[in-house]
């Protein structure tokens, strides 16, 4: 049997479950495809349960430092401002982390990484991209093009955490089932200081709008704005400057032009792997499932799922348990990324985009009957942060 594990992807879900192995004492090699960790603005908010399994890194302390603590998120429609308001302290007994954490995701990479480096015993190798993978009785190859040329490593075991086009997920043949939104995302930051103009504005704002949905989330310096696009807009149209500036003065009307440091556009998915394990190798993150950032529950849904096959992958290596705890990954984390990540998403963009006077009714009443009742709140927000998820998860026993 080979004596470490592979590892496809130094994202925040290939470095969480390489954190956790190599605090076990287990040795793994990383692949990344990019000279370097990439910098790019993608995910930016970290649920409760996600800083308590980063905890043990120095991550979730470095996080808070450089990142905004959000102890409230709201929705809200412009004309009226506030709809509902809601705490995370009342997760205070359920979390040591009762709030948000909004930083770039990168960031995190970042620490891991450097975490990862000084403990030893790992191999994170860059401009290494897994091309494809064959699996022997004694375990996993993995084929890899490298600067060098095309090489071969061995492992007891595979994690295909390479994001949603993983090359291991094709490879195996794994249907990739669900569907892709008509629209897409806009998402334009900027330094405007919005919590000026709205005084009462939470880091997270949720803007059930009737006219059409936005959000605003705040990460340092910056504030990004999110809209769907049209199916019918070219990107031509969604990029002119004057189209996004129209969209930004309608978010808030404001006597400057906008100043943008970013726009990303961005296709959105709903879509989860037929399998998440065939062998000795195993899918996680956006490997295995993808959805709307509604909630932000992408990211923080793979890092659940690499702390979870990480855990049974050590139990395993140190004779604590058989390949059946193997299984267990899949059993707890699939239907997870069905029941909760994918419908919580669908829902939380249904709730949003409801323009009908009768479904904005309907939604406005749901805040208001969640908001009223401590009972409501409690368990609505338990399922926001994703802790239900995981509770659920661990009533999965076989
Ligand atoms: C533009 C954009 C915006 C997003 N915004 C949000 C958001 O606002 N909120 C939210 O919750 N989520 C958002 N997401 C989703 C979120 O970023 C992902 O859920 C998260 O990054 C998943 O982490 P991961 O480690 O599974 O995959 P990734 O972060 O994609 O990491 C995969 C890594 O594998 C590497 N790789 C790829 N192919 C290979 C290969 N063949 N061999 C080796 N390495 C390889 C990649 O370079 C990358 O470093 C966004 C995604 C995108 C693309």
């Amino acid at each position: 049997m080979t004596n470490r594990i592979l590892i496809a992807g130094a994202g925040p879900v290939g470095l969480s479950a390489a954190a956790y192995l190599t605090q076990a004492g287990i040795p793994v090699t990383v692949f990344e495809a990019e000279d370097a960790l990439p910098e790019n603005l993608r995910a930016s908010t970290f649920h409760p349960p996600t800083l308590d399994m980063l905890a043990p890194y120095g991550a979730t302390q470095s996080l808070i430092e450089q990142g905004l603590v959000a102890p409230k998120f709201q929705f809200r429609d412009r004309a009226n401002g506030c709809l509902a308001e809601f705490d995370f302290s009342v997760l205070a007994d359920d979390t040591e982390h009762p709030f948000r954490v909004q930083c770039e995701q990168f960031k995190l990479n970042f620490l891991l990484h450097d975490w990862i480096e000084a403990q030893g015993g790992a191999d994170i190798r860059f401009g290494h991209a897994i091309t494809g993978l064959r699996q022997t009785e004694n375990g996993v190859t993995a084929l890899v093009k490298t600067p060098d040329g095309e090489e071969v490593f061995t492992g007891r075991w595979l994690i295909g955490a390479e994001g949603a086009n993983s090359v291991v997920r094709q490879t195996l043949d794994i249907p990739f089932e669900g569907f892709t939104w008509d629209e897409r995302f806009l998402v334009v930051s900027t330094p405007y200081p919005f919590e000026e103009a709205m005084p009462d504005l939470t880091l997270v704002n949720y803007f059930a709008d009737p006219e059409q949905w936005f959000f605003l989330l705040k990460v340092p310096g910056l504030w990004r704005a999110m809209f769907p696009t049209r199916p019918e807009e070219t990107e031509a149209e969604i990029f002119d400057p004057e189209r996004i500036e129209a969209r930004m003065q309608w978010a808030h009307s404001m006597a400057d032009t906008y100043e943008r440091t970013h726009t990303t556009l961005y296709r959105v998915h709903q879509r989860v792997a037929e399998r998440y394990r065939e062998g000795g190798v195993f899918i996680a993150g956006d490997a295995a499932h993808i959805n709307n950032p509604l909630g932000g529950m992408g990211m923080n849904g793979g890092i659940h799922d690499a702390f979870n096959l990480a855990g049974k992958m050590a139990k395993v290596w140190h004779g604590e348990g058989d390949d059946g705890l193997l299984d267990l990954y899949e059993k707890q984390r699939r239907p997870i990324a069905l029941d909760y990540v994918n419908s919580q998403t669908i829902r939380n963009k249904q709730n949003l985009e409801a323009n009908t006077p009768a479904a904005q009714r309907t939604f406005r009443d749901f805040l208001a009957e969640v908001s009223d009742d401590p009972k409501k709140t409690h368990d609505y927000l338990l399922r926001t942060s994703m802790i239900a998820s995981l509770r659920a998860a661990e009533r999965i026993t076989d």
